[in-house]
């Protein structure tokens, strides 16, 4: 994290430099920095003309002179193959998970609306995009502020409709009150992909506490079997974290003993080289891959 938020000033300085030395005109700075971190980089470096956090594009195009609405509403430069796009529903989070930095460089949870959504799907199949992968900081909070209500049901049944597009794969639901509508919602699609992507994190109930994640093991195997019980052929797939501060041996066999019952891949990833028995380690993990009607990988 250290090394992101040097290479991010330094690449504040190089540009400032470049305005120095009169081949920039203005600088602005925008993101996940500047949104944790205005007040302090207003003070360090003031030669930046404005700094702006994740949600205020608007506000940033105004300094253009540009119109948001008129522009941008629906519009994507995609970063990605052609064929395939993420699509953020929502920015944001107003969990508390104690690992996690997120809720204070994205702020508090705010949905896009769905019509904005499925707007932003038509001019992505437009350009040729087959799959639209759904994601947010909690998939699964979509629509509480803004219609008081978990509506990502809706949200699934309105993309699915959109012509074109061939398949929909959600990404980063939150266990703890997980709607259960979603599923419904996927056998009833065929667009929509039995796959889902939520993230469990850990499966000592010591350790669940300690990274807050408002849910027990039991909880979590019983969601687990309820959503297997509904749709068998469902490809689960989820993160957990290992050597988070406090664990103990008994936390580790307890996670190990939850992936040997419930998992069928696990792999492992860490950003951080160190000797193994210390490693902070993510293991990805991967739950009975199928296929969905015995015809293709989705
Ligand atoms: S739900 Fe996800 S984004 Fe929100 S605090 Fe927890 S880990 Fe971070």
């Amino acid at each position: 994290m250290i090394k992101q938020k040097e290479e991010s000033i330094n690449t504040i300085l190089d540009q400032v430099e470049l305005k120095r030395r009169g081949l920039l005109d203005k600088v602005y700075v925008t993101g996940c920095l500047s949104e944790r971190y205005k007040n302090n980089l207003e003070t360090e470096i003031p030669e930046v003309d404005a700094y702006f956090g994740t949600m205020e594009l608007p506000m940033l195009l105004k300094q253009l002179n540009a119109d948001y609405k008129n522009e941008l509403v629906g519009e994507r430069l995609l970063a990605t193959p052609s064929h395939y796009a993420y699509m953020k529903i929502s920015e944001g989070c107003n969990r508390t998970c104690s690992f996690c930095a997120i809720p204070l460089m994205r702020g508090k949870h705010v949905s896009k609306p769905i019509e904005q959504l499925v707007q932003e799907a038509e001019g992505l199949v437009k350009k040729g995009v087959k799959e639209i992968m759904l994601i947010a900081q909690e998939l699964t909070y979509y629509g509480l502020d803004i219609y008081k209500d978990r509506t990502l049901p809706d949200l699934m049944r309105r993309l699915s409709d959109v012509k074109g597009l061939e398949w929909i794969r959600l990404h980063y639901a939150y266990p703890s009150k997980f709607p259960m509508e979603i599923i419904d919602v996927m056998k009833e699609r065929d667009n929509i992909c039995n796959y889902l992507d939520m993230p469990l994190q850990h499966a000592s109930n010591n350790m669940l506490k300690a990274m807050r994640r408002q849910i027990t093991r039991e909880e979590m195997e019983d969601l687990v079997a309820s959503i297997r019980g509904k749709l068998p052929e469902i490809c689960l797939r989820t993160t957990l974290i290992a050597g988070f501060p406090g664990e103990t041996v008994d936390d580790v066999d307890e996670l190990k003993g939850f992936c040997n019952a419930s998992v069928s891949t696990v792999w492992e990833f860490s950003r951080i080289p160190m000797k193994k028995e210390l490693r902070h380690m993510v293991l990805k993990t991967m739950f009975q891959p199928t296929l969905k009607n015995n015809e293709r990988r989705k």
